[in-house]
């Protein structure tokens, strides 16, 4: 029989958490007080985080010892399954090994749990009583209102308005974690008060929901920020996606020739590529490594590498990554997820050294893909995930044309239980795809922070 499924004991949950800060041949810009416009220190970043992971943030040792309360916690899903896509690879007529590291095994259905369990046990540590989030399609409240309530904390969830409207079951999901959602924009901050006061019907945006947040942690000593993506600590913390698929491609006695994922803020392409990056910076792989967004909002293919702030209220203190204006309201695709105007600093750093490339995917190709890979594959992925599907599927398809071999690790990031309608409106032909938005990324742009 051949192998389709690469499982891994329990006991090789990585110990560590590699840090790829310990590699990089020229070290990543700094973070700017927007105040001041100079290097923040620790002690700034305290009034949202707590400590351990505001060190983690800036870290350069290369392994950060993952807790044993975590590693505990991570058992009920992890190591997860690395499978080769066989019937795909047949359905494409693709010389290629093509091959997906499954994350959608966990309780909350994504990766984003992989930070959320980490986050929540530091807060706890450290005597947070609540944490404010945002969350765009819900996966990351799911997995945030999960890990709160593991670890006994309250969690409040700022939910982008079009993903509160359009996934009520994701609601209902971090309710019965014990979360309490509002929906965003909303009229318990200032912020969603500034913003509802000019567009009353605003289908709101990760940008927005994370200035609400931002701001009620600021108030309130009790309350921390909890954020899914971008940072440095979130895209640590994720690479035990990478740390294990190593040791399952090497079951299956295979190496990557290109490794992909879907990027929106950039942490599961990161958890799966980075421990790939730091061996070909030591010149110990030889993989292109492929980020693949959303044609709609394509943040590394598009915009401009420069300082920006990492929310629409302005709250946050200046990162410099590949942004298209941070007032730049994404077009309403089904993948909430991908629908933030920048890119982790640590992402967008690593694409300026000339160690990974970008592309982009229409919303209606990324959902062909999609249903191919339902079909050959038996999994529903994410709309998300469905743009690293097809961009994976681009490369079996090269391979194809070319004659060749190519061996294709793919991140599918969670599954799209939650989302059937975007596959019922897909399927009545409802979907359609955005134009790049030139003009209202032109106009976000121009109002881009100087920084001197
Ligand atoms: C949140 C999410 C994404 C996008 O976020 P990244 O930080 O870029 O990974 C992608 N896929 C799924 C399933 C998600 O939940």
């Amino acid at each position: 029989m051949d192998t389709i499924q690469y499982t891994l004991p329990q006991d090789r949950i990585p110990r560590a958490w590699y840090n790829i800060l310990a590699d990089l041949p020229r070290p990543m810009a700094p973070v700017l007080h927007p105040g001041t416009m100079k290097p923040i220190g620790p002690d700034d970043l305290a009034p949202l985080f707590p400590m351990s992971l505001i060190l983690q943030e800036v870290s350069t040792e290369r392994d950060i010892e993952i807790p044993g309360e975590v590693r505990q916690v991570y058992a009920q899903w992890r190591p997860s399954p690395l499978f080769r896509a066989r019937r795909l690879e047949k359905a494409l007529d693709t010389p290629a090994h093509m091959y997906y590291k499954y994350e959608g095994v966990g309780p909350a259905g994504s990766h984003k749990s992989n930070t959320a369990v980490p986050q929540a046990f530091y807060n706890k540590q450290e005597g947070t009583k609540r944490l404010t989030t945002e969350t765009g399609a819900g996966q990351w409240g799911s997995a945030l209102a999960m890990a709160s309530a593991f670890f006994g904390l309250e969690c409040k969830v700022y939910m982008v308005r079009v993903s509160y409207d359009q996934k009520p079951y994701r609601r209902a999901l971090m309710e019965a974690f014990g979360a309490s959602i509002t929906a965003s924009p909303s009229r318990e901050t200032e912020t969603g008060r500034a913003i509802l006061a000019e567009h009353p019907h605003s289908n709101g945006s990760l940008g927005i929901a994370i200035s609400e947040a931002v701001e009620m942690a600021a108030k309130d000593p009790h309350t921390k920020y909890a954020l899914g993506s971008v940072l440095n600590h979130v895209l640590l913390h994720q690479t035990v996606i990478g740390l294990e698929a190593m040791e399952q491609m090497a079951m299956a006695g295979d190496e990557p020739d290109v490794v992909l994922g879907c990027t929106g803020g950039g942490s599961n392409f990161a958890g799966l590529a980075m421990p790939y990056v730091g061996r070909k910076i030591k010149g110990q792989c030889h993989a292109r490594v492929v980020a693949v967004e959303p044609a709609a909002c394509p943040s590394l293919t598009k915009g401009r590498f420069t300082y920006d702030f990492g929310d629409t209220g302005h709250l946050t203190p200046l990162v410099k990554m590949h942004t298209l204006g941070s007032t730049f309201v994404p077009p309403g695709i089904h993948a909430g997820g991908l629908r933030y105007h920048g890119m982790a600093p640590l992402v967008s750093h690593v694409m300026d050294l000339g160690l990974m490339e970008a592309i982009t995917v229409h919303q209606l190709d990324a959902f062909a893909a999609g249903i191919q890979f339902a079909r050959s594959e038996g999994i529903i992925p994410a709309p998300e995930a469905n743009h690293a599907v097809a961009g994976a599927v681009r490369e079996a398809l090269r391979a194809k044309e070319e004659g060749k071999p190519r061996t294709i690790l793919f991140s599918l990031s969670g599954h799209g239980h939650f989302d059937m309608q975007s596959y019922i409106d897909y399927q009545a032909g409802k979907l359609e795809n955005y134009e790049y938005p030139a003009e209202e990324i032109a106009m976000a742009l121009a109002g881009l922070p100087t920084v001197s």
